[in-house]
């Protein structure tokens, strides 16, 4: 199965063709841990799951690094600020530790109950001090830093590609320069890769290094571990497009100045997820997480499927009102399966009919993980009289590999035995006759009758269904 991705290096949806036959290596950026990931953040590793269990579902083996970023990220993109984790510590009174434990449990809370697959590797920033001061040595050697005001920084003038991934134009950028907070800088989009010089002043967490006791710059933590994980050289990276301009621009430039050569294949991107103030972001403080929207009486896969309708690649406005519309459309889902009984076809059973829908979901999943119109695709193929119950069932189990939205779960609506008078099944045969005849007047007739003896006939996708009246 072919497998086309939109890769933002090229701007262009192109095949996707892996390093190693059948073997895909895969780095997505970690949550920093300083507070609860909001829905925003989330929404990224929707993405990133639904673009690993497609790659799954084309048969490759997925390798699949993240990080935990539990040190180095400063409240400003541009070396300025604190270290966000030391600041939560300084303002709730707990230790940098306790604070990205407790988040990083959090984070997997959520992660877990929207059903997203763990990586295959988790490696948290500060357990990897000792690769990131090797990567730095080795950016040293080959002339591409400078020490200034005791801070390590990367010299973006030695890699003259900088800039490729966001298509900065340098020229622009220098000449509007703001006069940089940071004087140490010789160019403004220089950054650090070692802080031995904070002024903040004693922080929680240092290390030694051969530049002075200090803490790695933000950027540099990516490149370290990804490629201590997946080589010198991988197939995808990926996260939230907010990365473009200033994070992932630095992971390659130390990653490429560093070993001399292309390092990432295919970089992807998310788009954002938009409240009523436009981003939603962990900084400005004003966030919803899955928990708020559990208090709101959602389950985690509607989020889930409120995520899969849109393309990840469109911008998203939140609102409750599309989160009660996929609730209502993921319950209606799961109540079409349930009563499509337990029975479900072997693979080589299954039907011409469903085969077809099978095939156009995976033409429009593998086509950059179009994840609306595989839904629409699930939804036809359950609407669908021609395809056998058991069939459905095994369509479900396939597309479900790739939704997540655990549909492979339902179980069968096992009607309860109902002690109901023969006069009443007589009736309800009759109707389903009347109905079948289209003999709209008369069915009605046999509903009423139904209704004044205390019964209500209901239709269901498996046949009418009797229950008493309450
Ligand atoms: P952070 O924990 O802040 O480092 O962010 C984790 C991931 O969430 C990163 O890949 C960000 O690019 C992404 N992200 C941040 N804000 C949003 C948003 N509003 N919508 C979608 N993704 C986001
Ligand atoms: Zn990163």
């Amino acid at each position: 199965m072919k497998v086309f991705l939109y890769n933002t290096m090229s701007r262009a949806v192109e095949e996707f063709v892996p390093i190693k036959p059948g073997f895909v290596g895969m780095y997505g950026c970690g949550p920093t841990v300083y507070n609860y990931a909001h829905i925003g953040n989330l929404r990224t590793y929707i993405f990133e799951d639904t673009l690993k269990r497609v790659l799954t579902h084309a048969g490759y083996k997925v390798k699949h690094v993240m990080n935990i970023t539990d040190v180095g990220h400063l409240t400003g993109d541009g070396d300025d600020g604190e270290d966000k984790l030391e600041k939560s510590a300084r303002e709730t009174g707990r230790s940098v530790w306790d604070i990205a434990k407790f988040y990083t449990d959090a984070f997997f809370r959520d992660y877990d109950s929207l059903n997203i697959i763990r990586p295959t590797i988790v490696c948290p920033a500060t357990q990897h001090i000792k690769q990131m001061i090797e990567l730095i040595q080795r950016l040293e050697a080959g002339g591409h830093t400078y020490i200034a005001g005791g801070n390590v920084y990367f010299s973006i003038d030695t890699f003259p590609e900088y800039g490729k991934l966001a298509r900065l134009n340098l020229d622009e950028l220098k000449s509007g320069a703001r006069i940089d907070v940071d004087s140490n800088k010789r160019n403004p989009k220089d950054f650090v890769l070692w802080f031995t010089n904070s002024k903040f002043g004693e922080q929680a967490m240092m290390w030694d290094s051969p530049w002075g006791r200090g803490y790695p710059g933000w950027h540099i933590e990516c490149s370290a571990m990804s490629m201590y994980y997946l080589g010198e050289h991988f197939d995808i990276h990926c996260g939230g497009i907010d990365a473009i301009p200033v994070h992932h621009t630095n992971e390659i430039a130390q990653s490429e100045a560093a070993t001399g050569k292309k390092w990432v294949n295919y970089w992807m991107h998310g788009e954002f997820l938009l409240s009523d103030k436009g981003k939603m972001s962990k900084s400005s403080g004003e966030f919803l997480t899955l928990s708020v929207l559990k208090d709101h009486g959602f389950d985690p896969l509607d989020y889930r499927y409120f995520c899969l309708g849109a393309n990840y690649r469109t911008q998203l406005q939140f609102s409750y009102q599309g989160m009660e519309a996929a609730r209502t459309a993921r319950l209606g889902l799961v109540d079409r399966i349930a009563s499509l009984g337990d029975e479900v076809s072997k693979a080589d059973s299954v039907g011409d009919a469903a085969k077809g829908y099978m095939e156009q979901f995976d033409s429009f999943v593998c086509n950059d993980l179009g994840t609306p119109r595989a839904l629409s695709v699930l939804w036809g193929v359950l609407k669908d009289d021609a395809v056998s119950n058991a069939d459905k069932r095994y369509v479900v189990n396939y597309m479900d590999s790739v939704l997540g939205l655990k549909l492979s779960e339902v179980k069968a609506k096992k009607d309860e035995p109902l002690d109901c008078p023969a006069q009443v099944m007589e009736l309800v045969g009759k109707r389903a006759q009347a109905k079948k005849d289209k003999d709209w007047a008369l069915a009605d007739t046999y509903r009423n009758q139904i209704d004044a003896l205390g019964y209500v006939v209901k239709d269901t996708p498996a046949g009418p269904v009797v229950s008493k009246k309450m």
